[in-house]
């Protein structure tokens, strides 16, 4: 099995894996690739050619709107993630979400309008009363009845919300955009009044007409809104969509520009990263993307994805070897498990089990990783027992199990792990016998390289003396990666 299951601790002893630690150091990461200096359009720095970043996943030199290097991240795993189909989300567990999020580092931690239920609004206070690092936000629609009861909450931010599309004004709520304007900087003076934080953001951004969304955030940009917010409420909307919209809205509004994405065509990381380009500064995220439908951009995958970009600036901003931790938290919250093609804390992120990228990693990680598994508090594998295996990785094991094999022994013992991997897949105690016993053979002048036969009598020996009463039990046959 592939070392990061889910829900289980770090790894103690895999059946078919060889741990690979501290093999050599991979080349440093450009220190920094970040463009501007503050959030929004202006501050940038120029950067020189000789300054240009080493690594070929930074944004590029022309990036001058790029924010890749300059965001905060907005958490909604208690407000968008509490509209999981699965979740229900208990005070004791929203406090430790909320704790943990906040010892991972984000920025902001939104939470379900007060205004939802009497419990939401009660867990609304109780976490505003933990004194947590992030700021605390809550998520409301565009009325002065919601605006009230959240500002009495303690909250230091309301993000307010409210449908601009077409279908949205007809189907939803019926107002026109004279209405949601006057509405807007109704709420919008309200909240600033009691001196806190205030977003607007409409919904369904990417099906409403660009001359009205951009009327309206002119306007509450004006009155001196702190953010607004594109949404992506559907899901529909593609990079280039996001690019242009963000890359416009920009050049309107001076205020910060959140990003609300959702995934019903996994595109919810991608949109992410390019609005960060656009010169948006503020993405939402929930652990695992859970939300509405298949939820909106994950903490993790975007992580990742930033992380790629500029390893130094995010270990600088976030916790990340409690990535894994949060996740296995909320996946357990909401009853699912990590998919196991999760970036970074899938059950196989790490794992390597190519003889050919086998040879390369231990060689040089960097060959087949952009992620650094140490970074994220975790161990990166090399899967060995399987027919694709190599003898380098054979070797490697050999030398964490001190036996004294030259290269021409190790090829012909791989060999023969190919030719039993051929019959089922071995674990690692069928690799670590496969080696003991031609170690043993050779040692005693049983055995020479070549001699497959007499390998196999010995493999015999071997498994009938360890079937004895006092052997071994018979051990399941596990599936390799
Ligand atoms: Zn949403």
């Amino acid at each position: 099995m592939c070392p990061h299951a889910n829900g289980d601790s770090l790894p103690v002893e895999q059946q078919d894996m060889v741990p690979v630690n501290g093999l050599s150091s991979r080349p440093s990461p450009a220190k920094t690739n970040g463009i501007n200096g503050t959030n929004g359009v202006n501050g940038h720095s120029s950067r020189s050619r000789s300054e240009a970043p080493k690594n070929p996943y930074a944004p590029r030199y022309a990036d001058f709107l790029s924010n890749v290097s300059n965001f905060n991240i907005i958490e909604s795993t208690l407000r968008e993630g509490e509209q999981f189909a699965n979740a229900f989300f208990d005070r004791e567990t929203k406090i430790k979400i909320a704790k943990a999020l906040d010892a991972f580092g984000v920025e902001y931690i939104e939470l379900t309008s007060p205004a939802a239920s009497e419990q939401s609004r009660a867990d609304c206070e109780a976490i505003c009363k933990l004194g947590l690092k992030s700021k605390i936000l809550t998520h409301i629609r565009c009325h002065m009845d919601d605006a009230r009861i959240a500002v009495e909450t303690g909250v230091d931010g309301v993000d307010v919300v409210i449908g601009t599309s077409s279908f949205l004004r007809e189907f939803s709520h019926g107002k026109d955009m004279a209405y949601i304007t006057k509405t807007a900087i109704e709420v919008i003076e309200y909240v600033k009044s009691k001196g806190i934080e205030v977003r607007f953001s409409s919904e369904d951004s990417f099906r409403s007409d660009l001359v009205d969304l951009l009327s309206i955030y002119q306007t509450v940009d004006k009155i001196g809104v702190n953010r607004v917010g594109v949404a992506d409420t559907v899901g529909c909307a593609n990079p280039r969509q996001v690019y242009d919209l963000v890359r416009t809205l920009r050049g309107v509004v001076s205020c910060d520009i959140e990003i609300h994405l959702h995934n019903d065509t996994g595109m919810a990381i991608a949109n992410a990263y390019t609005a960060l380009e656009a010169g948006a500064t503020h993405i939402d995220t929930s652990v695992l993307g859970i939300g509405e439908r298949v939820g909106i951009t994950p903490l993790g995958g975007l992580v990742a994805c930033l992380y790629a970009a500029n390893p130094e600036y995010v270990k600088s901003k976030y916790n990340l070897s409690m990535l894994r931790e949060i996740e296995n938290l909320v996946a357990s919250a909401v009853e699912v498990n990590v998919p196991f093609n999760n970036p970074i804390t899938g059950y196989c992120a790490f794992t390597h089990k190519a003889g050919i990228h086998a040879k390369a990693i231990l060689n040089n990680p960097s060959t087949y990783e952009i992620l650094k598994p140490e970074d994220f508090g975790l161990t990166r594998y090399v899967s060995i027992g399987h027919r694709l295996t190599g003898w380098n990785a054979v070797k490697s094991r050999v030398e964490q199990l001190q036996l004294e094999l030259t290269d021409e022994q190790i090829k012909d013992a791989t060999a023969k792990i190919k030719e039993l991997a051929d019959v089922r897949p071995q674990s690692m105690e069928d690799v670590d016998t496969v080696l003991r016993v031609y170690h043993t053979g050779i040692k005693s002048g049983e055995l020479v390289v070549g001699e497959s036969k007499i390998f196999d009598k010995l493999l015999s020996r071997h498994r009938e003396s360890s079937a004895s009463p006092m052997g071994r039990t018979p051990q399941p046959v596990d599936a390799v990666a």
